[in-house]
């Protein structure tokens, strides 16, 4: 017989949430522009939009706060932060940010001069957007199997190292700021890399003195993923394997917004003392003084809980994978096209596969996020066209080769209930596909559009 798991936790405090009409939902949708991003949360029943800063957090974080050190310069709060980050990551300076972004901004200004490539598995929107900002130039160095949403290789995060080589070799070394690596890659649904891979970019980088800077945002979840896949690591803890990650890079940005178990934080991690003194001084102007960054005291202390709670027992990875992965099966089962293996953080429904009468340029995933929304109150959000913006050269929309709506699990906050309901809500959308109109823009921002942009049905 199969055994069943659970959620390795208790509820002990509840949010209760809101019910609305099919008519409501229709006109609040419409309101929004189709764009689930400016629907209230009033107006949602079960929120998939982003496992960013949605975490429930435990009762020891929640008492950890109270403990915060609000002190300007030197909190005592701080230096429990430096202390979870070196015990768990095992990098030794710590910048501690306002989130994730603020971390990829001070490193992209230290580390990328006008002109330089920065190679990266797939990309993230703001890691390329600082990228790009600083005036780098990022190239996508994935392995090809990561574009395409049927396939079932095990590690779709990893780095193709001809790619890798091919760019090194095409601009010279020192025209690389820095290889981006991004452990369990957002974008190409959660995926992982190996740690096989990790290693021979590692070593690879080192002898031609190019620095390694992992995303380490998901690293915890992709640890998981080599401990379930990889030869060897069976029988390791989530903590060994997390540090062994750490290991083979020369530094990390972090959202703590995701892993990490708070609703607000992030760092710059770093090996090399002058790169931190460089970084530091940019953070002062830009977050805050080098004791806080973007944070307060008890935000610190909840993030440094949350940093050590992460690890302590492989049980919180293993049920936060288990549920996405719970969902993912369950549409599967229905012939629901989604991307395989199941990510790490969520599932990511193949719009394209799943609208086939709309072309690309009718935005079949934003359409499909609205229509989800307006069956059954979930939201998801569009990870297409409208994501991938337009190419800064050329100013043309790119056209990934992934479409996809993703459906986001928030850690610790839904039970597998709602993922029945979820379930149920995306197989009875997907039977009335057809019905579902294609979309166009009505307002259209410079950067990273797909947060704030607006769109209405083509008219038939
Ligand atoms: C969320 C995320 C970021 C950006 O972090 P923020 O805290 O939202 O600024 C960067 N990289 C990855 C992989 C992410 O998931």
């Amino acid at each position: 017989m199969t055994r069943s798991w659970a959620e390795p936790w208790k509820i002990k405090m509840v949010e209760p949430l809101t019910m609305t009409t099919r008519e409501h939902r229709e006109s609040e949708i419409g309101e929004a522009g189709y764009n689930t991003f400016l629907l209230r949360s009033d107006d949602v029943y079960i929120d998939l939009l982003t496992d960013s800063g949605t975490t429930a957090m435990s009762d020891r974080q929640w008492s950890a706060m109270m403990l915060g050190d609000e002190s300007y310069a030197g909190a005592n709060s701080f230096y429990k932060l430096v202390d979870a980050v070196r015990d768990v990551y095992g990098y030794d300076e710590l910048i501690p940010t306002h989130q994730g972004r603020g971390a990829e901004h001070l490193l992209s200004q230290i580390l990328i001069s006008p002109g330089d490539v920065v190679p990266g598995n797939m990309y993230f929107t703001t890691t390329r957007f600082h990228q790009e900002y600083a005036g780098g130039r990022f190239v996508d160095v994935i392995i090809d199997e990561a574009h395409d949403p049927r396939s079932m290789h095990p590690f779709k995060g990893n780095i193709d190292l001809a790619k890798l080589a091919s760019i090194v070799h095409e601009v010279g070394a020192d025209r690389i700021a820095y290889v981006s690596f991004e452990t369990n890659v957002n974008l190409a649904g959660g995926q992982p890399a190996s740690m096989e891979n990790i290693k021979a970019v590692y070593a690879f980088c080192r002898t031609l003195d190019i620095l390694v800077m992992l995303d380490a945002t998901r690293a915890l979840e992709n640890a998981y993923f080599i401990q379930q896949r990889e030869g060897g690591y069976a029988d390791r803890s989530i903590a060994s394997i997390l540090r062994e990650i750490a290991n083979n890079s020369d530094g990390a940005t972090v959202s703590s917004k995701k892993d990490n178990l708070v609703n607000i934080g992030g760092f710059l991690a770093l090996r090399d003392p002058d790169l931190a003194r460089k970084a530091r001084a940019l953070l002062v102007a830009f977050e805050g003084l080098h004791t806080y960054g973007g944070m307060s005291g008890r935000d610190m202390e909840a993030l440094a809980e949350g940093i050590r709670e992460m690890v302590h027992t492989d049980d919180h990875v293993r049920s936060r994978v288990g549920q996405v992965e719970y969902l993912g099966n369950t549409l599967l089962k229905y012939g629901v096209p989604v991307v395989t293996p199941i990510g790490g953080h969520g599932v990511f429904l193949d719009a394209a596969a799943m609208l086939p009468h709309l072309t690309q340029d009718e935005l079949p995933a934003q359409a499909l996020a609205a229509a989800i929304y307006v069956d059954s109150g979930v939201r998801g959000m569009e990870r297409g066209i409208v994501s991938a913006g337009r190419d800064p050269e050329t100013g043309d929309n790119r056209h990934p080769n992934l479409e996809l709506v993703r459906l986001t699990i928030p850690r610790r906050v839904y039970t597998q209930s709602h993922m029945d309901v979820v379930a149920e809500s995306v197989i009875e959308v997907c039977e009335h596909r057809e019905t579902i109109r294609g979309l166009q823009f009505v307002y259209e921002p410079d950067s990273l559009r797909f947060f704030q942009a607006r769109f209405e049905q083509i008219p038939v």
